[in-house]
């Protein structure tokens, strides 16, 4: 079982702010920004690449919306940020979203 669905499993602790059905939100171990949550889709897909759930695609979205509204960054602003594959730097392979915010992030990344 990948890292992430061991999280989903509940066999790793991790800080949970958000979960229903399909969708689980956790904070990033290594917080690039004040607000560093990962949303991820219950149902195991390595990477963006082979995830073919698109009604869950809406829900993620929802959720990281709700999570950018309570975390009060609707104001100061936020990103989202999908990594696949080696030149991206994706660690972990299970599909999961970056939502970052609570400071000036650059554009364009590094
Ligand atoms: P990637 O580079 O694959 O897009 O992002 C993977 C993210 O997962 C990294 O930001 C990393 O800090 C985070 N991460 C790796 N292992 C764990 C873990 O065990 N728990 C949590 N909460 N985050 C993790
Ligand atoms: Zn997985």
């Amino acid at each position: 079982m990948c890292l992430f669905c061991q999280i989903i499993a509940k066999e790793i602790p991790a800080a949970i702010v958000y979960e229903d059905e399909q969708v689980l939100a956790f904070n990033d171990i290594n917080p690039q920004a004040p607000t560093h949550i990962l949303v991820i889709p219950k149902k195991h897909a390595t990477s963006i690449a082979d995830f073919n759930e698109p009604l869950v695609v809406s829900d993620l979205f929802q959720v990281m919306r709700k999570l950018a509204q309570e975390k009060g960054l609707d104001k100061s602003g936020y990103r989202i940020v999908v990594n696949h594959g080696v030149d991206a730097g994706q660690a972990v392979p299970h599909l999961h979203f970056h939502l970052l915010g609570g400071r000036k992030l650059n554009w364009p990344p590094g």
